[in-house]
This record gives structure tokens, C-alpha cells and sequence, in this order.
């Protein structure tokens, strides 16, 4: 890791590697907040001597489970799934549920951890949790995802309830996973029960604009973090890796603001259309025909395909990584700095590794992690309950209102924040700390729980 922390920390982070050991991804995110807590531990010693760092490192609980399943061929497949309910200091346990062949319970310990502070940071009732599967959707039929997630309810409703713990989509989850979800947890539980899963089919409990708030969020981020530099979007360069939930919208939020986007990919490949990414040919490749990106060349013969190609190589100002963990490399950033890249901000959880951020931040670009700059999906899922809890309805345009309203105040708290503790225009010392005091006040409020 590259900053030393302080001696209390490093303790404290010793312990964590000591418990958890293996979990790559989960120290890496531990010690993201750690390096910026510092200050806050001079300023507020009573949380230290309170022990509320090592309590929120701590999950409230973590389940493990087997996900027994019949494939197409009638053959037994068996998965194991998670959910790690992490913090409840602030509203019932939220975070979505990933299937991917990686997930193991490092992936979900860092993604609910992660969870915490960025939805303390939404300034919403909710607290943090994650969960999800080593299953690959990947290549399997309607009826087999159905079967599986089915089988997945089956145990998973008994840890889950709309004042208890909220799932929703992440990688390999979308629209049609939580579907099949919610229709078992309702016929399990002979309850109709809108608020236990958020991202639902908008007519049936679901939220106008939820399908599009993470990415649509990410770009309003990018645009208080460049409108704090008396910059905009307007006629900016946009590269965007993934083509999934997450890169689709930012991708169009990033076009309605005038910006260009030239690149996307999947974990095949990249493509580079310099003419601007066609996006409803992506769209209709991904959300509707299930297609490899590789397949948008057979229609935008001038764009080129690159087979295993590295997105933060292209040129552009503004880089938004919307894939997965890890993605952005030290290198990576060298490169994008290297080619004038002003700003990046995080659609995906923790894509850019502790190398890479070191590289954006000396280099003074704007750097908006994923805590905050993605926290308008989780933000957008709260408003969701909202109107399940009222029995109410809001128009899109209404509910993308509130959407950017809560990213401007996201984008405000943390440049604040990092203001207030020395460190200005340091948007991760910013949220991290915003974020860890929301949850230690509560926390500390409610005793030794
Ligand atoms: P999707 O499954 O819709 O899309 C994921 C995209 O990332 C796909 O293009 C996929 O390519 C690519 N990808 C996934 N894993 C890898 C990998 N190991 N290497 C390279 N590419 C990969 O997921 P989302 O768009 O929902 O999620 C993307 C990111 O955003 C994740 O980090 C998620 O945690 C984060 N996020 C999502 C939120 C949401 O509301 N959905 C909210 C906040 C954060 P391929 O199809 O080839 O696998």
C-alpha cells in the first residue's frame, strides 16, 4: 500500500489483515479510509478510545450459503452465495448483489465496507451491506437464471425485509436477475413487500431514473468537480470502460452534456469509434441481444475493435471507469496524465488501484472515487423506498431532479470536508471522512452495540 499510516491505524489495520486473511480486495478498501482518518482521530479522540474504526471494520453479520441449481441438460450446479450485512448504524443494511465468477468473500467485504461510506455520504437512512455469488450468468439461458436465482431466494429471504437489509443489482444483476428475485421472496413469504429489493420493473414497485442514477450520477459528479474549476463537460473528450448498467448512462449523460465519447469496452476487448460511440447500437447490443461488444464494428465499420486492449491508453479529458475493481493501474494513470487527462471519476467500485491514485492526485487532476461519485445508484434505490414506503409514484424528470440534487450535495460535503481537514480538493480524504462521521455519530449514539 502506498501511504504509511500512523501508528494507532497501522494497529488497527494489522488486526484487519490478521482477521481476514486473504481478502485482498477487503484490506485494500480498508486501508483507502484508514490513510485519511488520521486527522479525524486528533480532532475526535473519544472515537478512538471508543473503538468505532474497529467496530466498523467488524461486519454486524456475514452469511455464507450453497446455492443448489438444475442446468438446461438437467445436470446439478452448485454455487455458493453471500451477504455481508456490514453497518446498520444509519437504516437498514443496503447494497447490491453481484454475480461474477470472481466473487468471493474478500469481493463482498470490500464492496460492503465501501457501501458504508457512501451511503452515509447520501445523507439517506440507509446502511451498508453487499452480497452476491460465484455464479457466471454468462452464456446461460433465461430458464437457468431463473432456476438459480430462485434457489438463491430460497434461503436468502430469511436474512432480508425492507427494515432489515435491501438488496439490489451490481455486476451480472440487472433488471431481469431481480425479477425472478423478488417474485420468489413474495411467493416464500406470501408478502408483497416493495421495499425489501430496490431496481424493480418501474410498473411494478420500481423507480423512474433508478436504471440510469449510477451512471447518470457519476457524470453529475464530473461536473461539479469541473464547474469547482470553472470548467464544464461541454466539448470534452470521454472515454468510458465497461458497457454494462454502470457505462451505458454515463455515457449518456455524458453526451447530453456536450461531451464526446470516443472508447468503451468489456472484458474482451475495447472499442474505438472517434466518430462518438453510437449509443443505442451499444444499447441494443448489451440490454437487448446479450451480444460481445466486438459485435458493434459489423455495424460502425469505421470504428475499430481492439481485441484485448487497454481503454486508458486513448487519449481523452475525462475518464470515467465503469467495470469492476482494479481496472486502473499506476500505469494506466501514468498514461492518462501523460496524455492530458484532467478528470476521472469512479462509476465503478475502487476500479483505480492505490498506485493509480497516488499518480492522479500528484499530478492535481480531478479525482472523484467511487464513494462518492457513484453514490447516486444507491441514493437513487433510497428514493425508491421512499416512494414504495408512501405508496407514491415520481415522474423521471422529478426523480433525475433529486438525483442531481443529492450529487451536488455529495460533491459540496466532500469538497468541504476536505477543506475543513486540510486537504483541499482531495475528494477521498473528503468523502472518507464526511462519510466515517455521519456513521461514528450514530454509532457512538446508540451505545456499544
Ligand atoms: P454490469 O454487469 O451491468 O456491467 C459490468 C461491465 O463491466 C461489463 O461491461 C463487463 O464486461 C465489465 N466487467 C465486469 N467484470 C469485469 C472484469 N473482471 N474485467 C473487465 N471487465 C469487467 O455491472 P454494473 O454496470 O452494474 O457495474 C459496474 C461497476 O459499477 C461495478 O464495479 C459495480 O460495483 C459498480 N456500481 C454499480 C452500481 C449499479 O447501480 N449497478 C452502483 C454503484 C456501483 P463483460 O460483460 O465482458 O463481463
Amino acid at each position: 500500500m502506498s501511504v504509511i499510516l500512523d501508528e494507532k491505524l497501522e494497529l488497527i489495520y494489522q488486526d484487519v489483515l490478521h482477521r481476514n486473511a486473504g481478502e485482498t480486495e477487503f484490506h485494500q478498501a480498508v486501508h483507502e479510509v484508514l490513510e485519511t482518518l488520521g486527522p479525524v482521530m486528533v480532532k475526535y479522540p473519544e472515537y478512538a478510545e471508543r473503538k468505532i474504526i474497529q467496530r466498523i471494520c467488524e461486519p454486524e453479520r456475514q452469511i455464507i450459503f450453497r446455492v443448489p441449481w438444475q442446468d438446461d441438460k438437467g445436470e446439478i450446479q452448485i454455487n455458493r452465495a453471500f451477504r455481508v450485512e456490514f453497518n446498520s448504524a444509519l437504516g437498514p443494511y443496503k447494497g447490491g448483489m453481484r454475480f461474477h465468477p470472481s466473487v468471493y468473500l474478500g469481493i463482498i467485504k470490500f464492496l460492503g465496507f465501501e457501501q458504508i461510506f457512501k451511503n452515509a455520504l447520501t445523507g439517506m437512512p440507509i446502511g451498508g451491506g453487499k452480497g452476491g455469488s460465484d455464479f457466471d450468468p454468462k452464456g446461460r439461458s433465461d430458464d437457468e437464471i431463473m432456476r438459480f436465482c430462485q434457489s438463491l431466494m430460497t434461503e436468502l429471504f430469511r436474512h432480508i425485509g425492507e427494515y432489515t437489509d435491501v438488496p439490489a443489482g451490481d455486476i451480472g444483476v440487472g433488471a431481469r436477475e431481480i425479477g425472478y428475485l423478488f417474485g420468489q421472496y413474495k411467493r416464500i413469504t406470501n408478502r408483497y413487500e416493495s421495499g425489501v429489493f430496490t431496481g424493480k420493473g418501474i410498473n411494478w414497485g420500481g423507480s423512474c431514473a433508478r436504471t440510469e442514477a449510477t451512471g447518470y450520477g457519476t457524470v453529475f459528479f464530473v461536473q461539479e468537480m469541473l464547474k469547482a474549476r470553472n470548467d464544464s463537460l461541454d466539448g470534452k473528450t470521454c472515454v468510458v470502460s465497461g458497457s454494462g448498467n454502470v457505462a451505458i448512462y454515463a455515457i449518456d449523460k455524458a453526451m447530453q452534456l456536450g461531451a464526446k465519447v470516443i472508447a468503451c469496452s468489456d472484458s474482451n476487448g475495447v472499442i474505438l469509434d472517434e466518430q462518438g460511440i453510437d449509443l443505442n447500437l451499444v444499447k441494443r447490443l448489451k440490454e437487448v441481444e446479450r451480444r460481445r461488444l466486438s459485435a458493434y464494428t459489423e455495424e460502425r465499420s469505421h470504428a475499430k475493435y481492439l481485441p484485448g486492449g487497454n481503454i486508458w491508453q486513448i487519449p481523452c479529458d475525462v475518464a470515467l471507469p465503469c467495470a469492476t475493481q482494479n481496472e486502473l493501474n499506476g500505469k494506466d494513470a501514468k498514461s492518462l496524465v501523460e496524455n492530458g487527462c484532467i478528470a476521472v471519476a469512479e462509476g465503478a467500485n475502487m476500479p483505480t488501484t492505490p498506485e493509480g491514485i497516488a499518480i492522479f492526485q500528484q499530478a492535481g487532476i480531478a479525482y472523484g472515487p467511487g464513494k462518492a461519485a457513484n453514490a447516486g445508484g444507491v441514493a437513487t434505490s433510497a428514493l425508491e423506498m421512499q416512494q414504495n414506503a408512501s405508496r407514491d409514484f415520481w415522474t423521471f424528470e422529478h426523480t433525475e431532479a433529486r438525483l442531481q440534487e443529492i450529487m451536488v450535495n455529495i460533491h459540496r460535503n466532500c469538497f468541504e470536508t476536505a477543506e475543513e481537514f486540510g486537504a483541499p480538493g482531495n475528494y477521498v480524504v473528503g468523502a472518507n471522512i464526511a462519510g466515517f462521521l455521519r456513521v461514528a455519530r450514530a454509532m457512538d449514539a446508540m451505545g456499544v452495540i
